[in-house]
Order: C-alpha cells, then sequence, then structure tokens
C-alpha cells in the first residue's frame, strides 16, 4: 500500500485534503494490511464493510492485535475520516429503499471535455465507450470514479448527492 501521501476528509476522491503521510505498507494478507491501515487512519476495522466481510469469509484477521506488525506503527496525527452516521442510520428496508436512490454516477461536462481518453482507458469496469465524448454505462459502473479523479480538465465530475437523486428517479 502506497499511502506515501493520502487524502482525508468528505470529499474524496479527488476533492479532499492531501496529507504527507509518508508510510509504504506491504503483507502477505491484503485484508490484515487493510486492517493496520484503518487502525492508523483511527476507525475500527469491522465499520468498514469489505473488511469486516473479508473477516467474515475467512480471508484474513479482522483484528489488529491478530496481525503481526513489523516496523513502526503509530497513528495518523488528526486523519479526518468520512462521516458515517448516514450509513449507520440506514437499516433493513431503509437501506434496500434509500440506498438506491443514493447511487451517484459520474457526470461529464462536454464543454470541458478535450477527448483524451483518459477516464475510459482507467476505468477498471470497462464502463466507458468514446464516441467520441465518453459515455458512462451505468449498467458496468462500479462507482469507483477513477474517471473523475483522472481526468487532467475536470470534465468528469462526481455528482452530488442531490443530483444523484435526480440521475436515480429520471435515468439522466
Ligand atoms: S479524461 Fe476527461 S477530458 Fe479526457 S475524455 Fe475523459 S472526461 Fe474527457
Ligand atoms: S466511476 Fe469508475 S467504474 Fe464508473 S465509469 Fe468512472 S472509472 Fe468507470
Amino acid at each position: 500500500m502506497d499511502a506515501l501521501r493520502g487524502m482525508d476528509g468528505q470529499n474524496g476522491p479527488s476533492g479532499g485534503r492531501v496529507l504527507g503521510i509518508g508510510k509504504i505498507l506491504t503483507s502477505s494478507n491484503p485484508v490484515a494490511l487493510d486492517v493496520v491501515m484503518a487502525a492508523m487512519a483511527g476507525t475500527e476495522p469491522r465499520r468498514i464493510p469489505t473488511t469486516r466481510i473479508a473477516g467474515e469469509r475467512g480471508l484474513g484477521p479482522v483484528d489488529l492485535s491478530a496481525v503481526e506488525i513489523v516496523g513502526d506503527y503509530e497513528p495518523i496525527p488528526g486523519f479526518r475520516l468520512p462521516s458515517y452516521r448516514l450509513a449507520r442510520s440506514f437499516t433493513g428496508i431503509a437501506t434496500a429503499v434509500v440506498y438506491p436512490l443514493m447511487r451517484r454516477w459520474p457526470i461529464l461536462d462536454r464543454q470541458l471535455c478535450i477527448k483524451c481518453g483518459r477516464c475510459a482507458d482507467n476505468c477498471p469496469a470497462v464502463a466507458i465507450d468514446m464516441s467520441p465524448f465518453p459515455a458512462v454505462g451505468r449498467d458496468k459502473c462500479i462507482m469507483c470514479y477513477c474517471c473523475a479523479e483522472l481526468c487532467p480538465v475536470k470534465a468528469m465530475t462526481v455528482p452530488s448527492l442531490f443530483r444523484g437523486v435526480i440521475q436515480n428517479l429520471t435515468g439522466r
């Protein structure tokens, strides 16, 4: 894990605060790696769904005490976590009803786009077609927002929560 520089706060993946963390972590077990970094960021690793589920599937340790740490380990001073309040408040039916409305697909500003194709070339889900502007296939998009992060001219952006609700209700 390259954590020489990291980002904290609410506005990831491209709009948060850049921090000089100065860490590089390696591990033979990726879950253990995530557990250590989560603890250094100041959160309980089980609160991260992918880590918790990986632990439930027996893919690695979820308790920091079960990880053998070699080298220096120290919490990152002042690391600002994203808020969990919204996620915590959803349960059961609310999750089934509200979560789908909160999906947000990246949006393109054609006036800014220079049609370089970087977003399409780096989309891990191969969800972007260039024709000639990038078009996001919502059925494939995993909402990782790499396209917004990598766009050199900020033509691809992450919509606001409100815009996301509009996207879900209208399909536009
Ligand atoms: S990376 Fe940005 S500028 Fe390049 S094609 Fe994609 S949206 Fe357009
Ligand atoms: S958000 Fe991620 S998956 Fe969706 S189009 Fe952008 S890079 Fe591809």
